[in-house]
């Protein structure tokens, strides 16, 4: 098998790919263009219109040949065959108007299309992106985000041609055919089955092309994913960070070279398949005049006066007219195959369960009338399904082993008071962050409740739930915009002075107004244009001005100098006051404050209790603490206290 053969051959390529093209997934694409319906309608209308009227010029050349040029016979006018004027020039009147009637129909037919094409693609793009927001936590913790992008950017965007173009050349290919074949066969039907003979056998060549180009189509859309994941992932400030500090920039050029040239390899493919069947179809329709000129040399000779020299040179133009909609439909067909398997990407990620949803009898709190009490009440979860629940069930002994393997949370009950600080601390990969996902519901138990207020979070509607909150992570995101319009995301109502009073809260107003901008100032990507303090500060001033009543702190690890680690300290301690705060704590400061100490160790609260009376159990807490906050970890003492080395300062006990 050539070469050729290699772009028919499905074997050669991975079985997911050889899916064969579903009824569902044509009706989902029709159903796409459903809000456009009467734009449509009249799309069609225009096509159908513009391509019958082609039709007519080959007639008008039989009527203008038979009855104008030749219509008289030789000898009733001086010097041979006399024409009559008339019908030359009503012919030759209609041969100019009709195409410059069908030029300008089609302008507004072309717009039409174009219109109605870039609006499907509009609303699969909205369509896609809020059914992307509503997406839990554990998509994106398992998917690339060069692979989420390049299905927004590059499968919706190849689907393109196909909603503006394929389809008005579907309809303008079926009625130039029809109305084309009719003339053919009103003027000759034995050189009408001449023409077509070879139909058959380019159907069935088309259908072999079209599955083979939808199967490489598939191939180079996930390729070209995994090169937007690769450049997404390394040409990030992140990404690009560790590249250099680990001098590893040649290797990861030599992998996106691997990546792209494997894309060409199938970009190469995609438009050489079926390069030489439209060879082939294109020489057969190049030579079939030659042979009706053949067969119609030997009807005449053959005594049939059936044909006449305008019926021979119309049905050659009609003939002509033939070739470009019939080779054009076989190429629309391997393109629709190609868009399909774009399509089919597209609606794979639309189809896909958003697990967290609001319930359909959910309420809605009022943030005034929330106490802020938070129960997590016998809670079990883990992050991959447990057996029980999967679709496809497993066998005993699986099951058995699989229920031996560990929750990320077991049986964990925690009860913390409206306005209380409550410290999570333990080992790392206890289950500390975990427990804070429960509670804003970035995952759902599998057993037991988390309640605020006494209400199960299920039943609270995602959005309520969502302003009940406010969250502060050990690292701290920031988008590419202004700091304005970063801190407004906390409260886009909120007032100039409100802003500048959150900011002062969180210790960061004076160091804003020596940026170059102020509070216009850009931060950069992710806001690397700032020093991890002042990102930590913005963010704590960024949920000041959304007020939750209940916080969710992850204080960083990573450690600040001194007077920075005291600026966070001091905008941290007034954010806390007044509102329920559950802190997965790293300060001495913090733990000493806190009203009720939960030590988690391998999924389970094994200790609670404040720091004294943890202190005097000489349990996990204690030697934790040992570890952490006395051994050797006191860097030197101060007039204040004593700095810890990571760079804290815990004051003088009174
Ligand atoms: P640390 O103090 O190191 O941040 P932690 O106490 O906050 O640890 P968690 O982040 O809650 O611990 O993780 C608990 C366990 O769950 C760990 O074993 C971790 O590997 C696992 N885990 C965390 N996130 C995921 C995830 N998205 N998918 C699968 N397992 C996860």
């Amino acid at each position: 098998m050539g070469r050729h053969g290699r772009f028919l051959n499905p074997r050669v390529l991975p079985e997911e790919e050889r899916r064969p093209i579903r009824g569902t997934t044509v009706r989902r694409v029709v159903g796409t263009f459903r809000p456009y319906r009467g734009k449509v309608a009249l799309v069609g209308l225009a096509i159908a219109v513009t391509s019958g009227l082609g039709v007519v010029n080959p007639l008008l050349i039989k009527w203008i040949f038979d009855r104008g040029l030749f219509g008289n016979p030789p000898g009733r006018c001086a010097g041979g065959a006399c024409p009559d004027l008339d019908v030359v020039y009503l012919g030759v009147a209609l041969m100019v108007a009709i195409p410059i009637v069908t030029g300008v129909i089609g302008i507004g037919q072309t717009y039409l299309a174009n219109l109605v094409g870039l609006r499907v693609m509009q609303d699969l793009r909205n369509a896609l992106y809020a059914h992307l927001q509503h997406m839990p936590l554990r998509f994106f913790t398992s998917t690339r985000t060069g692979e989420i992008q390049s299905r927004l950017a590059n499968d919706v965007g190849g689907v393109q041609t196909v909603v503006t173009d394929t389809a008005s050349s579907i309809l303008s290919n079926v009625v130039v055919i029809a109305s084309t074949l009719i003339a053919m066969l009103v003027l000759s039907p034995a050189l009408t089955a001449l023409s077509l003979f070879m139909l058959p056998f380019f159907l069935w060549l088309t259908a072999r092309v079209g599955r083979a180009r939808r199967e490489v189509a598939a191939s180079t859309q996930r390729t070209l994913a995994d090169l937007t994941a690769v450049t997404e992932e390394t040409l990030s400030v992140s990404g690009i960070l560790l590249s250099k500090s680990f001098g590893r920039q040649r290797f990861e050029i030599e992998r996106f070279r691997d990546e792209n040239e494997r894309l060409t390899d199938l970009q190469v493919r995609q438009t050489m398949i079926g390069r030489s069947f439209f060879a082939i179809v294109g020489t057969f329709f190049s030579i079939t005049p030659a042979l009706v000129y053949l067969v119609a040399g030997w009807l005449l000779s053959g005594g049939s006066d059936a044909l006449t020299a305008g019926d021979i040179v119309a049905f050659t133009t009609l003939q002509s007219r033939l070739f470009f909609p019939i080779g054009s439909m076989l190429q629309v067909s391997t393109e629709v195959q190609s868009s399909l398997a774009l399509f089919d990407r597209i609606f794979e990620y639309l189809d896909m369960d958003h697990e967290i949803v609001d319930a359909p009898d959910a309420i809605e709190l009022e943030p005034e009338r929330v106490r802020g009490s938070v129960e997590l009440d016998h809670v079990r979860f883990r992050y991959d399904t447990p057996p029980e629940d999967r679709p496809t069930p497993i066998s005993p002994t699986d099951l058995a082993e699989e229920r031996m393997r560990r929750w990320t949370l077991d049986d964990v009950s925690m009860r913390i008071e409206p306005g209380q600080l409550a410290a999570l601390v333990g080992p790392s990969g206890a289950g500390k962050t975990t427990v804070t996902y429960l509670i804003p519901r970035l995952y759902d138990v599998h057993e037991g409740a988390v309640r605020i207020d006494g209400i199960d979070v299920r039943s609270i509607r995602l959005e309520s739930l969502g302003r009940l909150i406010g969250v502060v992570t050990q690292e701290t995101y920031l988008f590419h915009d202004t700091i304005r319009r970063n801190l407004l995301y906390g409260n886009p109502r909120a007032s100039e002075a409100e802003l500048e009073a959150a900011a002062r809260a969180a210790n960061i107003h004076d160091r804003i107004l020596e940026l170059p901008e102020g509070y216009d100032t850009v931060v950069g990507e992710r806001g690397y244009k700032l020093s991890g303090g002042e990102k930590q500060r913005l963010a704590i001033a960024r949920v000041v001005l959304k007020d939750p009543k209940i916080l969710i702190l992850d204080e960083a690890t990573s450690s600040l100098d001194t007077t920075s680690e005291r600026l966070v300290q001091a905008a941290l301690e007034p954010l806390m006051h007044g509102r329920t705060t559950i802190a997965i704590a790293h300060r001495l400061s913090t733990i000493l404050a806190a009203d009720v100490i939960f030590v988690l160790d391998r999924g389970r609260v094994v200790e609670r209790g404040t720091h004294e009376e943890l202190l005097e159990r000489q349990g996990l807490y204690a030697r934790l603490y040992e570890q952490q906050f006395r051994g050797g970890l006191v860097q030197a003492a101060c007039e204040d206290g004593v700095i810890l080395a990571s760079g804290e300062v815990v004051p003088r006990a009174p």
